[in-house]
């Protein structure tokens, strides 16, 4: 298998398959509706033009507008884009959002640019992009390296243009610029609802359960604060720099201090790692390999795609894997697990969060009627406890079916019921 998106489609046609679904609705579930490219031109600080290619993937808009994050990393390509776009929209029907997927990103090291520099590149996505997302069509995010006050500089980038006001443009805002409050830590939040679930299905306390996380960005930190405000053992952390461990249990809010604190050369990004806490008693450096091979009850990958894989999938433990990033275990390794017993609660589920509450930023934007803190909050655990109760009894009523079959099972026959209501001519054209 070649590409990312290859071995997304291969998921999606075996997940399909077990469900039932139609291959005439499969064979469109394979292949993005659009797929936007660019070269945008920066001014650096020193006078030169740089050029960086974009990408704005809409997926499927078969729910709704397509929803997706923007990604500014070196590693972005077409394949990435298609398969993130495609699990935009598995996850958008699993949690019964009126939305389809999609995915952007920019072919760029942000950790090397000027704030400066980060703001007009910004900008010029948004340039390129301006008649490919709206509020009605296609609703761009934050996701690995862009922030709020990305989304901030996009949102007015798109208002200058199209002259007049439209915060429902993109989600992810600061919220003194239309943002949500609790958007900052949805992701986290609701993975730890998800684990928190999962625990209370299990019966078991969260003082008994070790927790491991690779990626210590906005997912992954937040995630861990929770779970250790909640008394979880959060024993082990990594960014892309290495990772730190103690087996009594990480200070949490001192590592991400210690990772703040050193943000001296590039305002932009914390450039610090939390592998520079090794001096704190009792604390021990660690890779990201021996992150993932720890013995821990749980092990959340909150980085990147393919953490683990068919190389390093003998070497995991842990009893339960969280999956936070998008597409951190690959299709053949995953099949692994289900074998071994291991429960891995998928991402579609896992880090639904962050779409849900950026679906609630959208919504308030259009009724001019922003919510509450405990509002956001209440309104995103009961859309995720019952996506998982869904989940946890098809799981249970059917031998041998993992929970990421359940979900891809839940939104697929979903959006098969679209497809015939919206296409039967090109869809159904044997009647069936
Ligand atoms: P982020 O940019 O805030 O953080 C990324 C983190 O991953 C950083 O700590 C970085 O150092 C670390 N990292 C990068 N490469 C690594 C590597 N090779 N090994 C270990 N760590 C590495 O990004 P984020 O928003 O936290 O996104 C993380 C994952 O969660 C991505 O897969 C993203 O698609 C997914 N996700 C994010 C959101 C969201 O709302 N931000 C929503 C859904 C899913």
């Amino acid at each position: 298998m070649h590409t990312i998106f290859d071995q997304a489609v291969a998921r999606l046609v075996s997940m399909g398959q077990v469900a039932g679904i139609a291959d005439t609705v499969l064979a469109g579930l394979s292949r993005p509706k659009a797929m936007m490219y660019a070269s945008l031109p920066v001014r650096m600080d020193d006078g030169s033009t740089q050029y960086f290619d974009a990408y704005r993937c809409h997926y499927s808009q078969m729910l709704g507008p397509s929803k997706g994050g923007i990604r500014f990393h070196p590693g972005v390509d077409d394949g990435e884009m298609r398969a993130l776009g495609l699990w935009m929209t598995i996850k958008c029907a699993v949690v019964n959002l009126p939305y389809g997927g999609a995915k952007g990103g920019v072919v760029v090291d942000p950790k090397l640019l000027s704030r400066m520099e980060l703001e007009r590149l910004s900008r010029a996505y948004m340039r390129a992009m301006a008649d490919f997302v709206g509020p009605d069509l296609d609703i761009p995010a934050p996701d690995v390296y862009t922030n709020e006050r990305i989304m901030g500089w996009m949102r007015d980038e798109y208002e200058v243009i199209k002259g007049g006001k439209f915060p429902a443009v993109i989600t992810g805002k600061p919220v003194n610029l239309g943002g949500s409050e609790g958007r900052f830590e949805a992701t986290g939040r609701g993975a730890f609802y998800c684990i928190e679930f999962l625990r209370a299905k299990k019966g078991r306390v969260p003082e008994d359960l070790t927790i491991a996380i690779q990626g210590f960005g906005n997912a992954g930190y937040h995630l861990a604060r929770l779970l250790a405000e909640a008394g979880y053992k959060v024993v082990a952390v990594s960014d892309s720099q290495g990772g730190i461990y103690c087996a009594q249990g990480l200070d949490v809010e001192l590592v991400h201090e210690r990772k703040i604190a050193t943000n001296q050369l590039h305002p932009n990004y914390p450039e610090g790692s939390v592998s520079r806490c090794e001096n704190c008693d009792s604390y021990k450096s660690i890779s990201n390999e021996e992150l993932l091979a720890m013995e821990v009850d749980i092990l959340v990958p909150a980085a990147l795609e393919n953490a683990i894989t068919k190389n390093n999938v003998d070497a995991v433990r842990a009893k339960w894997v969280v999956e936070v990033a998008n597409g951190p275990i690959s299709h053949d390794a995953d099949q692994v697990l289900f074998e071994r017993g291991t429960v891995v609660i998928p991402d579609v589920l896992a880090n639904a969060g962050g779409v849900i509450v950026s679906y609630f930023e959208w919504v308030q934007n259009r009724a001019g009627y922003p919510w509450s803190l405990l509002d956001v909050q209440s309104r995103l655990k009961e859309k995720l406890e019952a996506a998982f109760e869904e989940m946890w009894q098809f799981q249970h009523q059917k031998e041998g079916v993992s929970f990421r079959q359940a979900a891809y099972a839940k939104a697929l026959l979903h959006l098969q019921e679209v497809f015939k209501m919206k296409g039967t001519k090109e869809y159904f054209a044997n009647g069936d």
